[in-house]
C-alpha cells in the first residue's frame, strides 16, 4: 500500500491550568532555590508544557479506555503502568491507539507503522500571570508548597518528609499548544476524534504530578481545527486565521466530539 500524505489538521488551543500544576524539571541532583522538587523549564526560567509529556499522558488515557473495551489490551497486564503497544500487523491495522501515537522501535510489521500525531511544546503566556498573582508566588512564576510524603500503607506522614515542591499557580495559561495530525488514508479522518476524546478526558485527569493530591487540573480553551491539505502546502496557501478554522462554534474538545461528523466532513 502506498502511503502519501493526504493532509494536515491542525489543532490549536489555550490550555488553563486550573490546580497547580507540576511537571518535573530535573535538578542534577542539586536543589535549586532551596527546591526538593521542580518544574521543567524554558531558557527563560519560565514554565513550559513539553510537547513529550502532553502526548504521552494523551496517550495513556486513550489506551486506558481502549482497555475498558478489550481484556487483551495490554501487552503485560501485571506491570504496571500498564502499557500498551502493538506486537503484529493484525492488531496494528486495527488500532488506533498506535497509528495515532506512533510505534517506536517497533519494525518489521510489512507495513508502514506512521506516526499520525505530532505535539509541540507550549510555552506559558506570561501575561496569564497578574501583579495580583505574583504577590502570591515564592518565585517569578511559580509557587512553592510543602508537601509531605505519605507512607501509603498507614496513611501516616513519613518522619522528616516535607519536602518543596515547586508548581504552576492556577490561573496561568499556556498558548499556543499545538497538536499536528498527519492524514495518510481515509480512516484517519476517523479515528481522528480519538484525539479530541484523549483531550476532553486530560480535562477529567490531571497533567504533570501529584495528581493524587488534586494538582494538574487543566482545562483546553478556545480550540481551533484547521485542515490543510497537500495542494494547500504545495500552494504555500497554509494559514491559520481564526477565519479558515473548520470548527465554529465548537472551541472545546467536549463540543468537538458531539459534534464530529460535522467536523469530519470538511476534511476533503
Ligand atoms: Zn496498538
Amino acid at each position: 500500500m502506498d502511503f502519501k500524505l493526504f493532509g494536515k489538521v491542525i489543532i490549536r488551543s489555550e490550555l488553563e491550568v486550573k490546580t497547580g500544576m507540576r511537571i518535573g524539571g530535573t535538578t542534577g541532583g542539586l536543589k535549586i532555590g532551596g527546591l526538593d522538587l521542580n518544574v521543567i523549564t524554558d531558557p527563560l526560567g519560565r514554565p513550559y508544557i513539553p510537547g513529550s509529556s502532553l502526548k504521552g499522558k494523551l496517550r495513556a488515557l486513550i489506551e486506558r479506555t481502549e482497555a475498558a473495551n478489550n481484556p487483551n489490551f495490554w501487552n503485560e497486564p501485571e506491570t504496571k503502568p500498564e502499557k500498551h503497544l502493538c506486537q503484529d500487523e493484525a492488531s496494528y491495522s486495527r488500532c488506533p491507539v498506535c497509528k495515532i501515537w506512533g510505534i517506536l522501535g517497533k519494525e518489521g510489521f510489512g507495513v508502514p507503522t506512521l506516526t499520525r500525531l505530532i505535539v509541540r511544546d507550549s510555552y506559558l503566556d506570561s501575561s496569564s500571570i497578574t501583579e495580583e498573582m505574583k504577590q502570591n508566588l515564592e518565585l517569578d512564576w511559580t509557587e512553592v508548597k510543602s508537601e509531605t510524603a505519605i507512607n501509603r500503607i498507614t496513611g501516616t506522614a513519613l518522619h522528616k518528609s516535607l519536602r518543596q515542591v515547586e508548581r504552576v499557580p492556577a490561573g496561568a495559561k499556556f498558548k499556543d499548544v499545538e497538536l499536528i495530525y498527519n492524514v495518510y488514508e481515509d480512516a484517519d479522518k476517523d479515528i481522528l476524534i480519538k484525539v479530541f476524546q484523549a483531550m476532553e478526558l486530560l480535562e477529567q485527569d490531571y497533567l504533570g504530578g501529584m495528581g493524587s493530591r488534586g494538582y494538574g487540573r487543566i482545562t483546553f480553551k478556545n480550540v481551533e481545527v484547521f485542515w490543510n491539505t497537500k495542494k494547500d502546502y504545495e500552494d504555500g496557501n497554509i494559514d491559520l486565521k481564526p477565519e479558515r478554522a473548520i470548527n465554529p462554534g465548537l472551541d472545546t474538545p467536549a463540543k468537538i466530539i458531539a459534534n464530529y461528523d460535522a467536523l469530519r466532513q470538511k476534511l476533503v
